[in-house]
């Protein structure tokens, strides 16, 4: 529970923080970037725990007052910052009431007082504003925790204040070596990792997402039955896909289908594969030259981008639907 062993990849980083811890040398603010799913909790809170450790050598120990306080979730001295408001949003009250209001007490029991903002980068510019002030002149006891997916939703003077900490994606198979280890099956945790972007929290997130699943099937049926459609088939298909408009996870479940198709084309072994559940269908789809393929596989990134570039979506998927079916 919130130990440096659990965290996978970014060694470097890792090693860093442990560093700060060691040397006693941190800066009063952290920013930790990583996209969902990366890391971002797991990380902070490692780094808070350690920080706030009273163990003898090695930290987090785990068993002094302070990190069983920590693990019981009531820490004195490790504050999370929350959205106060209802549906959560962080406004500007909130910086005031639980920060600025409150960093110039000591801390209670702890060397340090340390602030753990979630979701930083939705804070607005006034909360922004709000929290500088402090980000420029904190008590020495403070520190802050800063947990982000994008740097560009801060304003510059807060990312000058911050020290930032990327968090890398791993590789699929390091994924798939985590999620084999939860006890889910050699297949599935391919699937799973290639699906994922090299973020375990997102791989686990999908393993309980019925949506994605059934999801999945529905789309890969599709792609499956596509090349025997006439036209006005493809077009129903079009529209049938609009049920996805705000989900656009089907174009990447599109864009791996024609990469193991690919790799089943090329280097025609089942152990290649990612989607291994679904070898049968790939092997059959294999049947075309690789070149087609290729440009299939290139529709559906085209897609991607016009959709991200606020194109028409029923047209958008027309074009892909026309491109795919051909043969
Ligand atoms: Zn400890």
């Amino acid at each position: 529970m919130y130990t440096f062993q659990e965290i996978r990849g970014n060694k470097s980083l890792t090693e860093q923080l442990k560093a700060v811890v060691s040397e006693g040398k941190a800066s009063h603010a952290y920013l930790f970037l990583g996209g969902a799913g990366a890391g971002k909790r797991l990380i902070a809170n490692t780094f808070a725990k350690a920080l706030q450790c009273e163990g003898e050598r090695q930290k987090p120990c785990g068993s002094c007052r302070s990190c069983q306080s920590f693990d019981h979730k009531n820490h004195p001295d490790v504050i999370y910052f929350q959205a106060l408001e209802k549906p959560p949003k962080y406004t500007i009250e909130d910086v005031r009431k639980q920060i600025v209001e409150t960093v110039d007490l000591k801390p209670f029991q702890y060397e340090k007082k340390i602030y753990i903002i979630e979701k930083a980068d939705t804070l607005n510019v006034q909360a922004q504003n709000a929290l500088l002030k402090t980000l420029e002149e904190p008590p020495a006891h403070v520190m802050f925790l800063l947990l982000a997916e994008r740097a560009e939703a801060f304003l510059p003077t807060i990312l000058s204040r911050v020290v930032t900490m990327k968090i890398r994606p791993l590789s699929e198979e390091t994924v798939a070596e985590y999620l084999m280890g939860t006890g889910l099956s050699v297949e599935e945790s391919h699937t799973l990792a290639a699906y994922s972007q090299g973020r375990i929290g997102q791989a686990l997130e999908l393993m309980e997402d019925d949506v994605f699943r059934e999801m999945r099937q529905d789309i890969l049926g599709k792609l499956e039955a596509l090349p025997s459609m006439n036209e006005g088939e493809a077009y129903l298909m079009a529209k049938e896909l609009e049920a996805y408009k705000s989900d656009l996870r089907f174009l990447d479940i599109m864009e791996l289908w024609y990469r193991d198709l690919l790799t089943a084309k090329s280097l025609r072994e089942e152990r290649y594969l990612i989607q291994k559940d679904k070898k049968e269908a790939i092997f059959r789809g294999a049947n075309e030259p690789a070149e087609k393929l290729a440009k299939k596989a290139e529709a559906v990134r085209k897609a991607r981008i016009r959709l991200s570039q606020n194109a028409n979506f029923r047209l958008t998927l027309e074009v892909m639907l026309m491109d795919l079916k051909e043969n």
